[in-house]
C-alpha cells in the first residue's frame, strides 16, 4: 500500500554578512543567490514516486504559513553558515505541529545542536534515507539514522530533482562527480565527512546530469562541486574527453568551475583536458604563503613547489584562479601579513577568501585543540546575534601569538588586498597572463552572464562603488585593448567586487571592534602588542605600512 506525504524541504538562510553570498553580483544580473540547494534536491530524488515534495529556498523565497500548513513533514539540511536559521525553521515547523527531519553537514557534524528535530539523518544519505522512509511509513515519529562512514557508492546515487529548480534564481548550478579528498589538511571537515578516498560517478551518470540540466533548458555556469575535482584523476581522465565530446555535441551550452588542489598544475594533460572541456575558473586552497605553517596544518602538497608558478600556469590554459587564504595558525611570524599580501600580489589572484582559522566540529584541528585545553565553549556554535562567518568569528580558540596581533595583521592584509587599486592591477596583471586566445568567446543564448560582459555593466559597477571609478575604468580600457578574449571574465571579477569591497569593509569594521575590545579587556597586554607593532615598524622588520600600522593603533 502506498502512503501519500507531503513534504515541504526548506534550505535555510545563510549567515547575512558571508564572504560567499555575492548579493550584488546577483543583482546585477537579475540573479538571487549563487548557488541552488543540490543537497535537498538529490535528497528530494531519494524520496518515494508517490510522495509529493515542495521546496522553498530562504535564501531566494519567503516560506508562508501556507507552505507549513500544506506540510506534513518538513524536511530541512543545511550547513555551518546555516545553522542560526536551520534551528529557528525547527521551531517554526514545530509551531506548526509539523514533524521536522533534518539532515546535512551541520548535522552530521555536531547533531547535539539539532536534538529538538523529530528525525536526524546522520552522514552521506543514500545509504540511510530507506531506513527513514521505512519508519516514516510504518508510523513511527522519531528518529536517529547514522550512515556507515565513507562507504556510500556513489554510481547509485540518483539524478537530482532540477525540475524543483527555478533556474533563473541562481547564478550557477551545481552538479557533483566525486566526494571525498585524499589530503590530510588539519582543519578541513571534508576528509572527516567524506573520506580520504575519493568516489567518484561514472561518466554515464555525470552526463545524464548534464543532459537533464540542457533539457530543463539551463545554459551557462555549472560547477563541479567536488570536494577536489582531481581526487580521483584516473577516472576524471576518462571523463573529460567525453565531456568534450558531449558539450561539442550540443556547442557548448555550459561552461565549468570546479575546486581542485594545486597539484592540478603538475599535470599538463589534465590542463590541456580540462581547457578542451570547457573550465573557466578553479577554486585552489593555498592558506598561507609560509612552508613552516603549510607543514604543521599537514599541507604539504603546497610545500613541494612554486605556487606562484602553479597558478601562472594554469591562467596559461585559460582558466582564472581563486583561492583560500587562512590567518590564524600557531606557527606564523610577525612577517605574515606582508608575506600574505606579497605572495598574493605575486599570485595576480584577484578573489582571495582571507579567512581567520576557524577550528570546525569534528576535524583533527579541533582534536588538538581539544586535548591542548584551547577550544572555546561553544566553539560549533553560530549565533544569530554574531552574524558572521569565519572572517569575523575566527579564531574561535586561544591563539599561539596574541589574538591581537593576529588580528591586527589579518586587517592589513585584507586593507590591502581588496583596496580598489590593488583589486584592479591584479586584474590587469591576470588578463595579461590568461590565455583565451583559442577558447570560444560567444557565450549560449540563455546565460545570464550575457548580461555582464560590456560596458553597461562596468558603469554599473562603478556607479554603485564610486571609489573604484579610476582603476577599473583604466584596467577596462587596458584589456578591451590588449587582450579583448578575456575581457568578460575581468569585468566578472569586477562584478564579484560589488560584494567583496564592501565587504571587506564590514569585516575590518568588525576587526577594529575586536581589537577595541580586547584593548579594553587587556589594557597591559594591548599597550605592549600596540608598542611592538610600533617598534617592529620602526625597525622594518614588519613591512606593514606607516598607514596601517597607525590605522590598527588609532
Ligand atoms: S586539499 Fe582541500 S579538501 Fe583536501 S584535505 Fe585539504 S582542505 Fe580538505
Amino acid at each position: 500500500m502506498t502512503i501519500p506525504c507531503r513534504v515541504l524541504m526548506v534550505y535555510p538562510k545563510f549567515i547575512p554578512n558571508s564572504f560567499w553570498n555575492y548579493t550584488e553580483a546577483c543583482e546585477l544580473v537579475g540573479a538571487k543567490y549563487p548557488a541552488a540547494p543540490l543537497g535537498l534536491i538529490t535528497v528530494a530524488a531519494m524520496l518515494p514516486k508517490h510522495w509529493d515534495i515542495r521546496l522553498v529556498n530562504r535564501n531566494t523565497e519567503p516560506l508562508t504559513d501556507a507552505d507549513l500548513d500544506w506540510a506534513d513533514l518538513v524536511m530541512i539540511g543545511g550547513m555551518l553558515n546555516q545553522q542560526p536559521d536551520f534551528i529557528y525553521l525547527i521551531d517554526l515547523a514545530h509551531l506548526h505541529g509539523k514533524p521536522v527531519c533534518v539532515g546535512g553537514p551541520d548535522v552530521s557534524s555536531s547533531p547535539h545542536l539539532y536534538a529538538d528535530a523529530d528525525f536526524q539523518v546522520i552522514g552521506e544519505a543514500e545509504q540511510i534515507m530507506v531506513h527513514f522512509i521505512a519508519a516514516w511509513e510504518s508510523g513511527e515519529r522519531k528518529g536517529v539514522f547514522i550512515a556507515e562512514k565513507f562507504k556510500i557508492d556513489v554510481t547509485q546515487s540518483p539524478m537530482p530533482r532540477y525540475d524543483l529548480i527555478k533556474f533563473d534564481h541562481y547564478l550557477f548550478i551545481g552538479v557533483q562527480y566525486s566526494r571525498g579528498c585524499p589530503f590530510t589538511c588539519e582543519f578541513c571537515d571534508i576528509i572527516e565527512l567524506y573520506g580520504r578516498v575519493p568516489r567518484t560517478k561514472t561518466n554515464d551518470q555525470i552526463l545524464a546530469e548534464l543532459q537533464a540540466l540542457y533539457d530543463h533548458g539551463y545554459r551557462g555556469h555549472v560547477d563541479f562541486v567536488d570536494d577536489n575535482f582531481i581526487g580521483n584523476k584516473k577516472n576524471l581522465r576518462t571523463l573529460l574527453p567525453r565531456l568534450k565530446a558531449w558539450l561539442e555535441e550540443r556547442d557548448y551550452p555550459f561552461e565549468f568551475s570546479t575546486e581542485a588542489s594545486i597539484n592540478i598544475a603538475d599535470d599538463d594533460e589534465l590542463l590541456q583536458a580540462m581547457k578542451d572541456a570547457n573550465f573557466f575558473a578553479i577554486f585552489v586552497g593555498i592558506e598561507s604563503p609560509d612552508p613552516e605553517t603549510l607543514v604543521q596544518m599537514k599541507k604539504k602538497q603546497n610545500t613541494r613547489r612554486n605556487i606562484a608558478e602553479c597558478i601562472h600556469k594554469i591562467y596559461g590554459y585559460g582558466m582564472f584562479v581563486t583561492a583560500g587564504f587562512i590567518v590564524g595558525f600557531d606557527t606564523e611570524k610577525v612577517s605574515m601579513g606582508q608575506a600574505m599580501i606579497d605572495f598574493i600580489e605575486e599570485t595576480n589572484i584577484p578573489v582571495c577568501m582571507v579567512g581567520l582559522l576557524y577550528a570546525l566540529p569534528g576535524t583533527q584541528l579541533t582534536r588538538r585543540l581539544t586535548k591542548e585545553g584551547r577550544l572555546h565553549k561553544g566553539h560549533d556554535l553560530m549565533k544569530v546575534e554574531q552574524a558572521g562567518d569565519q572572517c569575523t568569528l575566527g579564531c574561535n580558540f586561544d591563539t599561539k601569538r596574541p589574538l591581537r596581533d593576529i588580528l591586527v595583521d589579518y586587517k592589513a592584509v585584507l586593507r590591502h588586498v581588496f583596496s580598489p587599486t590593488a583589486y584592479a592591477g591584479r586584474l590587469s596583471r591576470l588578463a595579461v597572463k590568461l590565455d583565451r586566445s583559442d577558447r570560444r568567446r560567444d557565450l549560449p543564448d540563455g546565460d545570464m552572464r550575457k548580461r555582464l560582459g560590456g560596458i553597461d555593466s562596468v558603469h554599473g559597477i562603478m556607479r554603485a562603488l564610486p571609489e573604484v571609478r579610476e582603476p577599473f575604468w583604466k584596467t577596462f580600457v587596458e584589456v578591451a585593448k590588449t587582450n579583448p578574449a578575456a575581457l568578460r571574465y575581468i569585468v566578472m571579477l569586477m562584478a564579484l567586487y560589488m560584494h567583496l569591497g564592501p565587504f571587506s569593509k564590514r569585516v575590518i569594521s568588525e576587526i577594529d571592534r575586536r581589537i577595541a575590545e580586547l584593548d579594553g579587556m587587556h589594557p597591559v597586554r594591548a599597550t605592549a602588542s600596540s608598542a611592538r607593532a610600533r617598534s617592529l615598524d620602526a625597525t622594518g622588520n614588519n613591512h606593514l605600512s606607516n598607514e596601517q600600522v597607525s590605522a590598527v593603533n588609532s
